[in-house]
């Protein structure tokens, strides 16, 4: 069975990674098990972060490495928190603060503006210097609620509406969840490179 590094120490990620991964012929490794510290997210888009991490992490152990990349839109707020999502609010992953700047950010903006979506981007790559890292974005549309709403998920889950649903991202049945979210729809665009790196 080949082995894959997430390069994420996220627990919230590296769960619904891990799920999404179960049925594959690979091996996932979160890189804090490996040793990998994080890195500075330098980037000015989440596809050049994405690179960086993957790439960071694949030096460190010589192994494929798949990154995550992601954050969550608002229109209203012109892209925020955007590639800053994780640390809106100051801290790394404050995500109860993170969520109250976002609803103080848009506290009385109607429904009809308060549209979001988040966005992931995976970045695959065999081995630190490859040239053709395998790419894969995808987004889930939805609207910011008014109060947070349930308890499952993580970040801004508790109070993103997505699209055609009545629930909030953390109260969604795990299983529609990992049919619908950017996360599960960006990774099944790589799944038949997963099974082809080598
Ligand atoms: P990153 O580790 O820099 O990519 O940070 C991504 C941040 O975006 C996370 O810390 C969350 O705050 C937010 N985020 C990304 N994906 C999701 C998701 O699926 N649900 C909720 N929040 C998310």
């Amino acid at each position: 069975m080949q082995r894959l590094v997430l390069a994420s120490n996220n627990q919230g990620k590296l769960v619904q990674l891990r799920n999404l991964l179960a049925n594959t012929p690979v091996e996932v490794v979160a890189q804090v098990q490996l040793g990998v510290n994080e890195i500075e997210e330098t980037g000015l888009s989440f596809v050049e972060n994405a690179l960086l991490k993957a790439r960071h992490a694949a030096r460190i152990t010589g192994l494929p490495t798949l990154a995550d990349d992601s954050g969550l839109c608002v229109s209203k707020l012109h892209g925020a928190p955007g590639l800053y999502s994780a640390r809106y609010a100051g801290k790394h992953g404050d995500d109860l603060g993170n969520n109250t700047k976002l609803l103080r950010e848009l506290e009385g903006v109607p429904d009809a503006q308060r549209a979001a979506f988040f966005i992931c981007m995976l970045a695959l790559i065999s081995h630190a210097d490859d040239p053709a890292p395998q790419l894969a974005e995808a987004r889930w549309y939805g609207r910011i609620l008014h109060a947070p709403r349930g308890t499952q998920g993580f970040g801004y889950d508790p109070l993103f509406l997505p699209d055609g649903q009545q629930v909030s991202a953390a109260e969604l049945d795990s299983t529609l969840k990992n049919r619908l979210s950017h996360r599960a729809r960006a990774l099944a665009r790589l799944l038949p490179s997963l099974s082809t790196t080598p």
